[in-house]
C-alpha cells in the first residue's frame, strides 16, 4: 500500500496522490547539441522513459531547451546547480519541472524565492533535490564527527565501533538531509508555492533509505527516488534494487530515477524490472529464463538474451518463459504467455499453457518470437518480428550431442 502523497503534475505525467510510479531518466549529451540530446531522449521516449531529465551547466544549455522540448514528447526538466539564472531562463523556455540542489545554489533563499516565483507564473513543478554529497560538503561540524578514536583519561586510545558509528552518521546525515529539504520546503510554502517534488539521494543505499524514510514520516510531498552515482550497469543495477526495492515496498516513492554509468536507455528496463517485481506496474515483457546448470539440453543463455533483447520495446504486459530442460521448464513455460522449454536439441513451444509445438535448435528464437508477435498488437508485433522472419537466430549449439536422456514432451503439433 503506498503512503498517500500530493499530487504534482509534471507537464503531461502525474507524480504522487496514487498516481503509478513514473520512470524518468537523464541524458548524457551536451544539452547544447540540441540533435544528439533530441535522438537520445526519443530513444528514451521509446523504450518506455516517462520523464527526461537534462543538464543545463551554462547559459548555451538553457536557452536551446524550448527547442528540445518541441521536438519530444515526453516532459523535460532542467537539472540546475549554482546558477539561479539558468532555472530563470529554463522557465522562460517552458521547461514542465525544474530541478533545484539546496546543497548548491547560490544565495539560498533568495535565489529560491526567484525561482519559485517564476515557476509559480508558469505553473511547473520544482524538485528540491537534496544530495548527501552536497549536503555533507557544507557541514565541518559533522565532518569532525567522523573521527573515530578517542584518547581516554588514562592514555590509551578507545575506538569506536565501527558499525555502529557507520549508523550513527549515517542518521546524522540523513537527519541534516531532511532538516534542508524541510527548510527549502517552508521557504516555498511561504511563497503559496506546493508544486514540490523531493528526492534524498546518496550514493550509500542505507543513507538514501534512512533519509527517504524519515522524510516519508514527516512530509507529504510526493518522492523522487534514486541512489546516486550507483555504479554501472550490474553494480548500480544492483544497489538501485536494493535500495529503492526497500522503500518501494514500505509504499515510499512517486517517481523514480534508476542512475547507471551507463546509456540513459539501460536504465528504464532496470527501473521497471523493479517495479514489476513489487508489482507496482505491469508494462512489458515479464521474463523468466533458467540461469541453465548441468541438465541443460539448449543453449538457454543465448536465446534467453535475444529474446529479451528483441522484445525490450514492447509496452504490452505480456509473460515469457525460455527454459533450459525438461525439470523446470514446462511448469514455467505453462504459466507463461509463451515458453520455450528445451529438451535435447529440441524444445517446446507453449501458448497460454498449451503445447503448441516442437522445434529444432535452429528455429527456437523464430518460433518463441512468432508466439509472442500473435499476442500483441500489430504495431508492436512489427518491431519483434520483421516481416520474412528472423534469419540470425541464436543458439551456439553448445547443446550436449547425447542430451540427458529426459522424456521430451509430447508436442500437440
Ligand atoms: S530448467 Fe533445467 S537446465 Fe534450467 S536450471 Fe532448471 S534444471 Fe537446469
Amino acid at each position: 500500500m503506498s503512503k498517500k502523497t500530493r499530487q504534482v503534475r509534471v507537464g503531461n505525467v502525474l507524480v504522487g496522490g496514487g498516481a503509478p510510479v513514473a520512470v524518468q531518466s537523464m541524458t548524457t549529451t551536451y544539452t547544447r547539441d540540441v540533435k544528439s540530446t533530441v535522438a537520445q531522449i526519443k530513444r528514451l521516449e521509446e523504450v518506455g522513459c516517462e520523464i527526461v531529465r537534462v543538464a543545463v551547466p551554462e547559459m548555451e544549455d538553457a536557452v536551446v531547451l524550448g527547442e528540445i522540448k518541441k521536438q519530444i514528447s515526453i516532459p523535460l526538466v532542467a537539472d540546475i546547480h549554482y546558477n539561479p539564472n539558468l532555472a530563470l531562463e529554463a522557465i522562460r523556455q517552458g521547461i514542465d519541472k525544474v530541478r533545484i540542489n539546496p546543497g548548491n545554489l547560490l544565495n539560498g533563499r533568495e535565489s529560491l524565492e526567484q525561482i519559485v516565483r517564476a515557476a509559480k507564473e508558469r505553473d511547473i513543478a520544482m524538485r528540491i533535490g537534496v544530495n548527501s554529497g552536497s549536503i555533507d560538503a557544507l557541514d565541518k561540524q559533522a565532518q569532525m564527527q567522523r573521527i573515530q578514536v578517542r584518547l581516554r583519561e588514562d592514555g590509551t586510545l578507545e575506538r569506536s565501533d565501527p558499525a555502529e558509528a557507520r549508523r550513527l552518521e549515517r542518521e546524522r546525515l540523513a537527519e541534516r538531509m531532511v532538516t534542508k529539504a524541510l527548510e527549502y520546503i517552508s521557504w516555498c510554502e511561504e511563497l503559496d508555492y506546493h508544486n514540490i517534488i523531493v528526492s534524498l539521494k546518496s550514493s550509500t543505499v542505507l543513507t538514501a533509505v534512512e533519509a527517504y524514510r524519515r522524510f516519508s514520516e514527516r512530509s507529504d510531498y510526493p518522492i523522487h527516488l534514486g541512489i546516486t552515482e550507483a555504479g554501472t550497469l550490474v553494480t548500480g543495477a544492483v544497489k538501485s534494487s536494493v535500495g529503492l526495492g526497500l522503500l518501494l515496498a514500505d509504499g515510499i516513492g512517486d517517481t523514480m530515477r534508476v542512475s547507471l554509468s551507463a546509456e540513459p536507455e539501460e536504465e528504464i528496463p532496470v527501473a521497471y524490472e523493479i517495479l514489476k517485481s513489487l508489482e507496482l506496474r505491469n508494462r512489458g515483457v515479464t521474463f523468466v529464463s533458467c540461469p541453465s546448470c548441468g541438465r541443460v539440453e539448449i543453449d538457454v543463455i543465448s536465446v534467453a538474451n535475444e529474446v529479451e533483447k528483441r522484445l525490450s520495446k514492447v509496452q504490452t504486459p505480456i509473460h515469457v518463459a525460455v527454459m533450459g530442460c525438461v525439470v523446470n521448464g514446462p511448469g514455467e513455460s505453462r504459466d507463461a504467455d509463451v515458453g520455450l522449454a528445451g529438451g535435447k536439441g529440441k524444445g517446446v513451444i507453449f501458448r497460454k499453457g498449451q503445447v503448441i509445438k516442437t522445434v529444432p535448435e535452429d528455429q527456437f528464437l523464430d518460433a518463441v518470437l512468432k508466439e509472442v508477435a500473435s499476442l500483441l498488437p500489430e504495431g508492436e508485433a512489427k518491431l519483434i518480428y520483421p516481416e520474412g522472419g528472423i534469419k540470425d537466430v541464436a543458439g551456439t549449439h553448445r547443446t550436449r550431442d547425447e542430451g540427458m536422456n529426459l522424456p521430451i514432451l509430447p508436442a500437440s503439433r
